[in-house]
């Protein structure tokens, strides 16, 4: 067998829509990445959405627009993707993070209520927040939102491994407690456009923003020009941005595949409840699930004690089980410690990482397949 941790599922139907994009006039951004968005504003029950080319751009422009530049600070999790921290120090801005709980494996809200009154005190408060619904689960981002208004904090969700997953009442990308949300296509990502990713906000002068910045600060619109336009022709640059465009074929595919979406989370929970069921008697920690959130599941973690961490993992992969570590605390990376983050500083993310790992599960992981993972794994602890 050789089981990934994650994978892509792509039947005729998708392949069909991004042919039909190939047979078309527009290849880079055109009607299909306007579509795509509408999509995932009326999925998400939001005014705006703004589809780039991937998630680590989404993120860099979203903290553009909100406006963290040199001499202002981020704050996210250590327990992420790099790209949650790295779009800050785009922005010239510097990064520090906020412990995990280590039940949810997401942002400490108490760690964050701490550390922002000591900053409040020493006159070090962020900009920018950005919480990372890790594994799909929600972040509390009732009392996140709350404490970040109370200073004037920009709240920027990281939702990459959450689309399809809710908070209370509310669809993850609403942003009913945030100023904007970024999801990632990356193939193992819930939904897929190969590469690509999207912002979405309630709030139009964010939007405009991000619109100029994924395609070089340019606009064309007459309304928004510093002098009378020339022609027809006439465009203006009115920043630096970049060219993070999003091509048609990934939004035909990210489109095809956002229409498919609760077929995937249904299946990705059907999954869950086996591991759930089939795992309970390991001397292993199982996700915890808050009563109040419904994970989008993009990953399964269970914790098993440190010592034998590294012996699960290699002894897993040696039968063709790709498990997987998510995440190393991005504090620990060489190019952060260089910044003066050290071992020792976000302990609770540090320990969970120690004893982390991520078992396969995506759409098209089959029965057998699982039944072959928990055996497996069952017969270690034997
Ligand atoms: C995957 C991921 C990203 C980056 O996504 P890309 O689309 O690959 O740039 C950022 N944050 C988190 C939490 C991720 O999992």
């Amino acid at each position: 067998m050789n089981i990934p941790y994650g994978r892509q599922c792509i039947d005729n139907d998708d392949i069909e829509q991004v042919v039909e994009i190939l047979k078309s006039d527009w290849l880079t951004q055109g009607p299909a990445v306007e579509k795509f968005e509408e999509g995932l504003a009326k999925y998400c029950g939001i005014s705006y959405a703004v589809a780039v080319n991937s998630a680590t751009s989404a993120l860099h422009i979203a903290c553009m627009a909100a406006g963290l530049s040199e001499g202002k600070r981020l704050w996210t999790t250590p327990n992420s993707f790099v790209a949650s921290a790295n779009c800050g120090l785009y922005c010239g801005a510097s990064v520090d993070f906020v412990d995990i709980d280590n039940k949810t494996y997401n942002m400490s809200t108490a760690a964050l209520a701490d550390k922002l009154e000591r900053a409040a005190r020493e006159n070090t408060l962020p900009h920018v927040i950005i919480p990372v619904h890790f594994a799909g689960q929600a972040c509390d981002m009732k009392s996140i939102y709350q404490m970040a208004k109370r200073y004037d904090i920009v709240v920027i969700e990281d939702a990459s491994h959450a689309i399809g997953g809710w908070y209370e009442e509310e669809k993850i990308g609403n942003c009913r407690y945030s100023d904007m949300t970024v999801f990632s296509f990356h193939p193992v990502k819930i939904i897929t456009s190969g590469e690509g990713g999207a912002i979405l906000t309630q709030r139009p002068d964010f939007y405009d923003k991000l619109i100029r910045l994924r395609s070089h600060g340019i606009t064309r619109s007459t309304q928004l020009m510093t002098e009378e336009s020339h022609g027809a022709w006439y465009y203006q640059q009115l920043e630096l941005g970049y060219n993070y465009r999003m091509t048609d074929i990934q939004a035909a595919l990210g489109a095809s595949q956002l229409t498919k979406i609760e077929r995937y989370i249904s299946r990705r929970k059907e999954i869950v409840a086996k591991y759930n069921e089939c795992l309970k008697n390991l001397p292993i920690a199982l996700p915890w699930q808050n009563i109040d959130t419904q994970s989008a599941w993009h990953l399964y973690v269970v914790r098993v004690h440190e010592n034998i961490r590294k012996q699960i993992f290699d002894a897993l992969r040696q039968k063709g089980i790709g498990v997987n570590v998510h995440y190393i605390p991005i504090h620990t990376q060489p190019y952060y410690q260089r910044l003066g983050f050290r071992w020792g500083d976000f302990p609770v993310a540090e320990q969970y990482y120690r004893e982390t790992l991520s078992l396969p599960i995506y759409y098209g992981f089959s029965d057998q397949q699982q039944e072959y993972v928990i055996q497996t794994l069952s017969e270690m602890f034997r």
